[in-house]
């Protein structure tokens, strides 16, 4: 392998199961961004799990750019593209501000596809955990990059339903490429840890987005988390979907109702897993969505 003169980076990114095989120094892959690391926002976010966010907030930065298409992105002003260019000193900058702001832990919001400049820039120690908060979309061999420089991994798990994953997110082969990543995370972090004010200093937290109407896809994200992790990981059911994008007629542009919340609320609770958090219903309100500059 090569190195550019840029970046630093291999020259071909396989980076993520979409294995574009692009010089990302002339061409931009299916994340929609070369090797220029892009943000759009960094904040102190509230409205992470509690033991995430805590009273102080979530250093929350927010990477442009995706290795999902979700049709339904209610982030798509930034996962498409915009933002704002910063090198690995102005990153690790606003690192250290959010620190001195008081942040909990540095969380790192859809960075997938910058995964080998993180790993370069993480090979500085900062004073709070590094989250890693991803669509879970990736490869064993990228996480491994991150082994001693991520503490806390907070990929979701979207599907089961590969089906649901194609027709939705471009990725028909989301859960398996999903498990396995999860896998090498739990592998690699230290075990489940919560400090004594609440805040979770290091292992992993499985999150689950319910979409409306796909009660089976739910059912077996439970299913599995249960029966491979048990208590090892937390999990959230989170129920803030909203419709975004979306045609008229398409079956997921409603929010999920209150018997569907019912119902997996019932199987989660009945399940195994006793780790973890549900949203409310009334949690899928736009006043929860950051507000993304251009
Ligand atoms: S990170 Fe981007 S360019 Fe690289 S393989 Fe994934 S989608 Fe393609």
């Amino acid at each position: 392998m090569t190195e550019t003169k840029n970046s630093g980076v291999s020259d071909i990114c396989n980076l993520c199961p979409k294995k574009c095989g692009v010089d990302r120094d002339l061409k931009k892959g299916f994340c929609n961004q070369n090797n220029d690391i892009k943000i759009s926002l960094y904040q102190l976010h509230k409205f992470e799990e509690p033991v995430i966010s805590g009273k102080n907030g979530s250093g929350a930065i927010f990477f442009c750019g995706c290795n999902m298409r979700c049709k339904f992105c209610q982030n798509s002003k930034i996962s498409r593209g915009g933002g704002k260019t910063v090198t690995n000193e102005e990153l690790t900058d606003i690192f250290n501000k959010l620190i001195n702001m008081g942040t909990n832990n540095i969380n790192l919001v859809t960075p997938t596809h910058y995964t080998k400049k993180l790993s370069e820039i993480l090979e500085n120690k900062f004073t709070v955990p590094i989250v890693w908060n991803s669509s879970g979309y990736e490869l064993p061999e990228s996480i491994k990059l991150l082994n001693e420089k991520v503490d806390i991994f907070m990929p979701d798990l979207k599907y089961s339903d590969n089906d649901l994953a194609l027709k939705y997110s471009f990725c028909g082969d989301y859960f398996e490429y999903a498990k396995k990543a999860i896998e090498q995370m739990v592998k690699q972090t230290k075990p489940l840890y919560i400090n004594e004010n609440g805040i979770m200093q290091s292992g992993v937290l499985i999150r689950h987005l319910v979409l409306p109407g796909q009660i089976t896809n739910t059912k077996k994200i439970i299913d599995y988390v249960s029966k491979t992790y048990k208590n090892d990981v937390l999990f959230s059911l989170m129920f803030q979907y909203i419709p975004f994008n979306l045609n008229n007629n398409d079956p997921l542009n409603r929010k999920v109702n209150k018997r569907e919340y019912d119902i997996l609320t019932d199987y989660l609770f009945s399940s195994d897993i006793e780790n973890g958090f549900v949203q409310e219903l009334s949690s899928a309100n736009k006043v929860y969505i950051p507000d993304f500059a251009d």
